[in-house]
């Protein structure tokens, strides 16, 4: 790893404290990455943005802000990334998937709140994570209860603003998010001092969009019989589609769709024939949050897709780039992100029907459905997502986890018994 401190301690960082991060960092990507048989040569380019993560991209963020541009820090998949880049900023995820953050979020956050929001805000408060701190102002939403305060415990340390999303569908409440987002492209213009021009929005949205279409690229070869990737090494992918300059991320997830599909034709698979195939749904797994699909590839099972926020809710359904004017943009965005199915929405019958149709697309032989403790909203869904399931005739498996170890053997044991169940 480059030589980074100077960067971080300009950040204010706590150096002494972020270094027992940078320790164990490389050893966990180790186990779980590199020890992985006939992995595609196209992930060196992950490989290296993972080693320097809190380096190489904090670095051009750093460079971006120099030259007077504005970073977003940004927590879910409701907030359109294009306003952002639209006005010359740039917007970066900052979900937190470590368990080395948790402890910082339960000095000022009940214990029993999940630890995607303690990790979060731990990050922020115990100055840790570069992203944090480099960020001008984050961008909250009104998804579930937990972040809604955390927005106002992290606005006593930095400027926060928060989307209010709806949480029914109806034709009102898309029109409610347009109108929300065109107050979200209003302040990106007060904060930035740039208009976001149509012009400029339609740039934004075909950026975006070739991101999106990359990343449904990869997907699409993980529903081959022959597997040419494995679950660990996509995850991976779509985790650092948050952060990455959208316009190099598209172009090196192009190539390595290149690659997959030459392996597809010549019938490589990274699987041996008949390994039984997993998809994941429920809370997004953040990185670097590896640990179910670790467990699933080294119990005898094959992670084909995730029905998460880190997966299919990411990229499924492009924005419509016939939009000439702001407000038919504006109304574009609005449509594409309200088909987004998160379990804050009630009813959400939509998010049943998207798990049965991938179930079907990616010939999965069993779905996890994965709860971060606390998350009470998935948690709940799991209800109906488990009955569907069982009324289609589809195994699944309820798993309810956080970021620690303490679970992983338990958690082993029963992906272990799930996944011999779906052998006999
Ligand atoms: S699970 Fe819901 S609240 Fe969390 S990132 Fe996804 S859409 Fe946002
Ligand atoms: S996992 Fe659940 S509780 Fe945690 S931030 Fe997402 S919706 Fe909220």
């Amino acid at each position: 790893m480059a030589d980074y401190r100077k960067m971080w301690e300009e950040l204010g960082m706590d150096l002494e404290t972020h270094d027992q991060l940078c320790e164990v960092l490389p050893q966990a990507f180790g186990d779980v990455y590199l020890s992985q048989e006939n992995r595609p040569e196209s992930m060196d380019y992950y490989n290296m943005v993972v080693a320097d993560i809190h380096g190489i991209r904090p670095a051009e963020l750093i460079e971006h802000q120099k030259e007077g541009g504005k970073v977003f820090g940004t927590f879910c998949v409701y907030v359109p990334d294009e306003i952002v880049f639209a006005a010359d900023a740039i917007a970066t995820g900052l979900c937190g998937g470590s368990q080395f953050w948790v402890p910082g979020g339960e000095k000022v956050l009940p214990t029993n709140t999940c630890p995607l929001i303690k990790a979060s805000v731990g990050a922020r408060l115990d100055r840790t994570c570069p992203f944090f701190r480099i960020a001008d102002i984050y961008v909250g939403e009104t998804t579930c209860d937990g972040k809604k305060k955390a927005w106002e415990i992290l606005g006593e340390d930095v400027p926060v603003y928060v989307m209010n999303l709806p949480q029914m569908k109806r034709a009102k409440d898309v029109q409610a998010w347009a109108e929300e987002i065109a107050d979200f492209k209003d302040k990106v213009e007060e904060v930035t001092g740039n208009k976001v021009t149509a012009e400029k929005l339609a740039e934004s949205i075909r950026l975006i969009n070739g991101k999106r279409k990359a990343l449904e690229r990869l997907y699409e070869t993980r529903k081959n019989e022959k597997l040419p990737i494995s679950g660990r090494d996509a995850l991976l992918i779509s985790q650092i589609a948050f952060y990455d300059d959208p316009g190099r991320f598209t172009q090196m997830t192009n190539k390595l769709c290149d690659e997959l599909e030459q392996r597809v034709k010549d019938g490589v698979s990274v699987f041996e024939e008949g390994t039984k195939r997993i998809m994941l749904t429920g809370t997004p797994l953040a990185i670097p949050n590896w640990k179910l699909h670790n467990i699933v590839e080294t119990s005898g099972g094959a992670v084909v897709c995730e029905e998460m926020c880190t997966g299919t809710r990411y990229f499924e359904h492009q924005v419509d780039e016939s939009g000439k004017t702001l407000d038919e943009q504006i109304q574009a965005l609005a449509k594409r992100y309200m088909n987004i199915n998160c379990a804050c929405f009630t009813p959400n019958n939509d998010r049943i029907d998207d798990i049965l149709r991938l179930a079907k697309e990616y010939k999965v032989d069993g779905i996890i459905d994965v709860n971060l403790k606390f998350c009470n909203l998935y948690d709940t869904e799991g209800y109906f997502v488990e009955r569907a399931m069982k009324e289609e005739g589809i195994p699944v498996l309820g798993i309810e986890t956080d970021y620690t170890d303490s679970d992983a053997q338990q958690l082993r044991t029963r992906v272990s018994a799930f996944i011999e169940m779906l052998n006999n």
